[in-house]
């Protein structure tokens, strides 16, 4: 497929996808870190991987009953596209578009595509944030809606992506290759915690993706931070600053147009 614009819904297929249903961890109506701009977020809820470092536990479970104790869903409930618009619309005029994340969202792809589609169709630009474990190639219905994406890479070794998530990463990669090809990757994200991967590798494979591509997508090499974390991982490692110049010294080296340390 090609990563191209789709037609934003028809009349009629705007019915169906505002009926369709999904599990909404939280909304933001007003966010100035999840992507460019003043934007909306919109959390689902669940997530098939689980990072060691996750910032959002609560988002993980997929439903409320298979929470451990430090995972419980603070706002979890099945809400309707349209619900979800709705609660965003009010604040419109303040926004420059909304943005989809999680948990992962693209655990539940008819949702986002009703939520892509249905924003993008009303003049509100959607990003998806994803950790890529769909494979986006055979979604062109999100790829076409989606004004970008916000992709992970938590580790480009596959045996270090296991470890640090539990899941493999051969998705995420064909979906750098993918989405960066089509132009429609804004971003790229690597989150560094020293010694819990081999963060020099990842950031040069990272980078030289974009590059090979000539994606002009951001390079976002992020601090882990203790806050929101699990007890387990507040310990964690913090980068200082020489590491993470360091990190940004070698993805731009490597072709990376844009490199920021968050
Ligand atoms: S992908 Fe995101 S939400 Fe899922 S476990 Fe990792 S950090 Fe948490």
């Amino acid at each position: 497929m090609s990563g191209g614009a789709a037609p934003f819904p028809s009349r009629a297929e705007r019915r169906e996808l505002a009926a369709r249903e999904g599990r909404v961890a939280r909304i933001l109506t007003f966010s100035a870190v999840d992507g460019p701009g003043n934007r909306a977020a919109v959390f689902l809820q669940g997530c098939s991987f689980d990072c060691v470092y996750c910032h959002n536990p609560e988002t993980r479970p997929a439903v409320t009953a298979k929470a451990r104790p430090d995972e419980q869903p603070a706002w979890p409930r099945a809400m309707t596209a349209l619900g979800v618009v709705a609660a965003v619309w009010p604040y419109r005029a303040f926004l420059s578009g909304v943005t989809v994340s999680g948990g992962e969202c693209g655990e539940q792809p008819d949702f986002l595509s009703a939520l892509v589609g249905l924003f993008g169709g009303l003049g509100l630009p959607a990003l998806v944030d994803t950790n890529g474990s769909l494979d986006y190639a055979a979604r062109p219905d999100i790829v076409g809606r989606a004004a970008g994406f916000m992709l992970d890479l938590k580790a480009w070794d596959p045996v270090e992506h296991r470890r640090l998530t539990g899941a493999d990463n051969a998705h995420v990669i064909a979906n750098l290759r993918f989405l960066a090809a089509a132009g429609k990757l804004v971003e790229l994200r690597t989150v560094v915690s020293p010694g819990l991967f081999d963060a020099d590798s990842t950031v040069r494979h990272g980078a030289r993706e974009l590059a090979a591509s000539g994606s002009a997508a951001r390079y976002a090499l992020i601090r882990f931070r203790p806050q929101g974390t699990r007890k387990a991982a507040r310990d964690l490692p913090r980068p200082d600053d020489a590491t993470m110049e360091r990190l940004a010294a070698i993805a731009r080296e490597e072709g990376a147009k844009d490199v920021r340390i968050i």
